[in-house]
């Protein structure tokens, strides 16, 4: 496709959404990457969360962290270029230890992923032993390696349930604890925080949790939802499961980022308010052009913000930057993973 087709496909795409000049300046971006993508045979994965002129044009795969993984596994490709924070592809490298991934941008990190650290998880252990660990997606490698099973969003609630476990050590969103609480009648006890001290040795409660966050997520309020439905009585409110349970409670409906795409396709509602990442409703808006995105979100996650167009360009390049996990921290942190696709 030649640079004039590149920009004419981006155009009817992204052409309510972004500026012509925007669209000009970045196709060429888009020709060059493509090139270059066929020429070093590499799979280029999208997170959700990118912004929409990346979104829509270079990635090979577009979803959550650990579908797109799956899917660059399975693929011929000798390089892995993750357009998404260093957790994510961190667990591409796991998943395919014998390809080259790349992470455009050196920093990108992620709040929940630094809240937690291996040995924190080593204590908790020693704290409490022989009870399951059920470790979110977004932690590191070594996190991941300390669990006996990982989790996504999306399959969170099940997956705690299936354990058939009293107690269950739940890491590290506090969040997404408190709403794997709600909906499968757990309980949980925040270790950091000094709950009562007499019920602190006791196994009264039966998800243990910790007081992680997704900085981006935690920041919308039962108020935002008040003050939207005000304005637009017939708007039907998405959110995260990372969001607080009392914003989970006050929206339609709450899922994993792929949850809330299928659900706005398959609904006919005309307008949405999406409580997540502002990329992912511009990327929504993008390809539901007859339904109306509305845009009161101004919450960016700066991590995922550091992938850009440019950097990708230069990371295939450069081959920069590498993304290692040693051998014995990847095949733990990989058995976490094929327990939970056993149970499903
Ligand atoms: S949106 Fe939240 S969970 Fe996702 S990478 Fe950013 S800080 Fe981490």
């Amino acid at each position: 496709m030649s640079i004039q087709e590149t920009y004419e496909k981006m155009k009817e795409k992204l052409g309510k959404i972004l500026p012509d000049f925007e669209i000009k300046y970045k196709a060429e971006l888009v020709y060059k990457i493509n090139q270059l993508k066929e020429e070093r045979n590499a799979v280029i994965l999208g997170h959700n969360y990118m912004e929409p002129a990346l979104f829509h044009t270079i990635p090979d795969f577009k979803g959550d962290s650990l579908e797109l993984s799956r899917k660059a596994a399975e693929t011929d490709k000798d390089i892995i270029v993750f357009c998404g924070v260093r957790f994510m592809a961190e667990t591409a490298k796991i998943l395919s230890p014998d390809k080259l991934v790349l992470l455009p941008a050196k920093k990108a990190g992620c709040s929940l992923a630094e809240s937690i650290t291996a040995e924190d998880v080593r204590k908790l252990k020693k704290k409490y032993p022989g009870i399951p660990v059920v470790t979110y997606v977004n932690t590191y490698a070594d996190v991941k390696a300390e669990s006996d099973y990982r989790c996504t969003s999306g399959n969170a609630a099940r997956l705690v349930e299936s354990l058939n476990s009293d107690t269950v050590i739940f890491l590290p969103d506090e969040y997404l604890a408190k709403n794997v609480a709600k909906e499968t009648g757990k309980h949980i006890l925040f270790p950091t925080k000094k709950p009562r001290a007499k019920k602190e040795n006791t196994i009264e409660y039966q998800l243990i949790g910790w007081e992680g966050k997704c900085e981006v997520h935690e920041k919308f309020t039962v108020e935002d939802i008040k003050n939207v439905r005000k304005q637009f009585p017939d708007v039907v409110v998405l959110a995260h499961p990372e969001c607080s349970p009392e914003v989970t409670e006050a929206v339609d409906f709450s899922g994993s980022t792929s949850a809330m795409i299928k659900y706005v396709e398959q609904t006919s509602a005309p307008r949405y308010l999406l409580l997540t990442e502002c990329s992912m409703g511009d990327n929504i808006a993008a390809a539901n052009p007859n339904k109306e995105m509305l845009r009161l979100c101004s919450v960016r996650c700066p991590h995922m913000n550091e992938i850009t167009l440019e950097d990708t360009l230069k990371s295939l390049e450069k081959l920069q930057y590498v993304i290692e996990v040693p051998e014995k921290i990847r095949k733990r942190a990989y058995k976490a993973v094929e327990r939970m696709l056993a149970i499903g």
